[in-house]
């Protein structure tokens, strides 16, 4: 892998992160006036030091964040990825053996304060807001898939600050930001993975008033622990009878010392990634809030959050392939010219870039429509004790919060199918090398794969996307309202116009469809939402760009539009063609 610093070497990341992104509004919905620096001030808690007191003050500590992880990234698990990968784990009676490797890299990013980053600083928490934490996961994936989630996975313990008590949230939370405890999320079980209303982990609570939980849980990551950090899992168990469905289920805090981890999984990729079958046999639990609430609330109310987790690990698994396929083929001499200066290859690698140009920018407005909705509703519920009814009232925040519930999964799933496209071309351009585990191509690529399956299927994203498409197509509807917003900042081209209207024929052939074909024609709606909506993040980036910088980038987006337009119109020819076969209304 290349080694460089992986936040200062990547011009995209800085031009998004120097210029795209509005820091005063991004500073301000975290920071919420400024609250923590305030409570610094008149209490002197240590855990509120390093609260900032302007955008300016904040700006340059997240700078340093992401400066410290991308020296650490990219000039240390980078460089021993392809080692840990081949050494991978080792299972044995129930414990989980890392390589050496894998070790030193934990303790360093450990020991750098760099893993808590969705915990607030209450909980001794670095205080991040998700856009930081965001571009944290891109530079951390591109090092090293399976390593990033090594605190990419701590971080699920935000459920806790938002749904479990205040005594709980003390003993765990500020334990776990000092990375004496891992964490870990067990959600599916052997036969119930996407169907999470179903599953059958039962929880039941004693005479003595402990919760204790039953059943076996599969593919949780982590379960095992991390290196010397036990784990903490936080599981999805039913506490109503079998039929209850989703509202049957609570969520819990199990020890990791109190279950059996039963296996690890054999995986072509993630090597260095325990994925644990768990067997919990009257394992106490800890309740985290109330019971029934622990998928419809709690898992839907952290939803976001993980999705784009993985979404922005895609982003930095495709710039691992891409920087490393541009190197090669920088260096690789065929008929006496470096392979870039061939055609078709050039025309990967352009096709590369842009893909990953258009992901950065969907993560990043994911990001921000969060951070837009979520830290005021937090402040609003928990500083100003307002109730549910009153929150709803903001129409600011119910706007971002709906663009949010969108922006999500249209980021998990562009960002994650890009990712094993990039990751493939990355192995073409490498040639017969590609397809050998000499290079890092191979595991990149192998590491690609789980990005569309894992934290909600590509399918299961668009189910979780259409609706918001549809109803936001509406005349009233929050996606008409955003794209035209957007569309009158700036000077849209023919191309994006073009894209606009092919986006209203869709939606509109799609309405008519009643038949089965209609559940099966929703990804192509998904898609062309979502193609449109990284057209005018890019055209927006143009306003930021000056001189051969902005005529580069046109020429890129022009690229980025004829790719969409002949997507678009293969999907508008689907539906058209659906929509003439319904049987005619009688
Ligand atoms: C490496 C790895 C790590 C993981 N880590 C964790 C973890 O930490 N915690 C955890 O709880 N889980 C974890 N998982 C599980 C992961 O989230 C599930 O594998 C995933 O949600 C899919 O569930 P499944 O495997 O049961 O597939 P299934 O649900 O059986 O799906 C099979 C196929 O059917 C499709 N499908 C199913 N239902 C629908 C529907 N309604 N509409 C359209 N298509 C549908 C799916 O898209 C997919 O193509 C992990 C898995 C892996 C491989």
């Amino acid at each position: 892998m290349i080694n460089s610093n992986y936040f200062q070497d990547n011009p995209d990341l800085q031009l998004t992160y120097n210029e795209l992104i509005d820091w005063q509004e991004i500073v301000n919905a975290y920071e919420q006036g400024f609250v923590d620096a305030a409570k610094y001030k008149d209490t002197g808690a240590e855990e509120y030091s390093m609260a900032p007191t302007t955008v300016e003050e904040a700006k340059d500590y997240y700078t340093s964040v992401l400066d410290s992880l991308g020296e650490l990234m990219g000039t240390m698990v980078s460089q021993k990825s392809q080692e840990m990968d081949h050494e991978g784990l080792k299972y044995k009676d129930g414990k989980v053996t890392f390589p050496k490797a894998q070790e030193e890299c934990y303790s360093a990013l450990r020991d750098a304060g760099l893993m808590p980053m969705a915990i607030s600083r209450k909980y001794r928490g670095l205080g991040l807001p998700v856009v930081i934490q965001a571009l944290a996961c891109d530079i951390a994936a591109r090092a090293d898939a399976a390593f990033c989630l090594a605190y990419g996975n701590i971080n699920i313990v935000e459920i806790m600050e938002r749904f479990a008590d205040e005594e709980m949230c003390q003993k765990w939370l500020p334990a776990i930001a000092d990375g004496k405890y891992s964490a870990a999320m067990a959600l599916t079980e052997p036969n119930y993975g996407s169907d999470l209303p179903s599953v059958q982990t039962k929880a039941v609570q004693g005479d003595d008033g402990v919760w204790r939980l039953t059943g076996t849980k599969r593919f949780i990551t982590h379960a095992c622990g991390y290196i010397d950090a036990p784990s903490v899992i936080l599981t999805l168990a039913r506490t109503g009878s079998p039929t209850s469905g989703a509202r049957g289920l609570s969520f819990f805090l199990v020890q990791g010392k109190d279950v059996h981890v039963a296996n690890i999984e054999k995986k072509m990729g993630l090597h260095c990634s325990p994925t644990c079958e768990v067997v919990f046999e009257d394992a106490p639990g800890e309740l985290i809030g109330k019971t029934g609430y622990g998928l419809v609330k709690y898992s839907m109310g952290m939803m976001n959050a993980a999705r784009l987790t993985i979404a922005a690990q895609s982003l930095g698994i495709a710039n691992g392939a891409y920087f490393e396929a541009k190197k090669y083929a920088s260096e690789r001499i065929q008929f006496g010219k470096p392979i870039e200066q061939i055609p078709a290859v050039r025309k990967m690698l352009d096709k590369m870039e842009r893909e990953i140009v258009a992901s950065r920018a969907l993560v990043v407005e994911a990001a921000r429509s969060i951070d837009l909705y979520h830290w005021r509703k937090e402040h609003l519920q928990k500083e100003e004790g307002k109730s549910e009814k009153e929150i709803n009232k903001d129409e600011t925040l119910r706007f971002w919060e709906k663009m949010a519930d969108l922006l999500t999964p249209l980021s998990k799933y562009y960002a994650s199918e890009g990712c094993i496209d990039v990751a493939d071309d990355a192995i073409q351009i490498h040639g017969g090398a590609g397809y050998t585990e000499e290079y890092d191509v191979a595991r990149i690529y192998r590491d690609s794969r789980i990005t569309t399956i894992y934290e909600g299927t590509t399918q299961l994203q668009t189910v979780a996307a259409i609706g918001g498409v549809v109803a936001g197509m509406s005349p009233t509807g929050v996606l008409r309202n955003y794209i035209d917003g957007e569309m009158g900042r700036i000077q849209p081209s023919e191309d994006l116009q073009r894209l606009q209207g092919s986006l209203e024929e869709v939606v509109q052939l799609y309405r008519s469809l009643k038949g089965p074909k209609k559940d099966e024609l929703a990804f192509e709606v998904v898609e062309t939402a979502a193609r449109l909506v990284c057209g005018i993040l890019l055209e927006r980036s143009l306003s930021k760009l000056d001189g051969e910088a902005k005529e580069k980038r046109k020429e890129m987006i022009e690229a980025y539009h004829l790719d969409s337009l002949a997507m678009v119109e293969g999907n508008r020819i689907r539906l058209e063609r659906a929509a003439s076969r319904e049987p005619a209304a009688v």
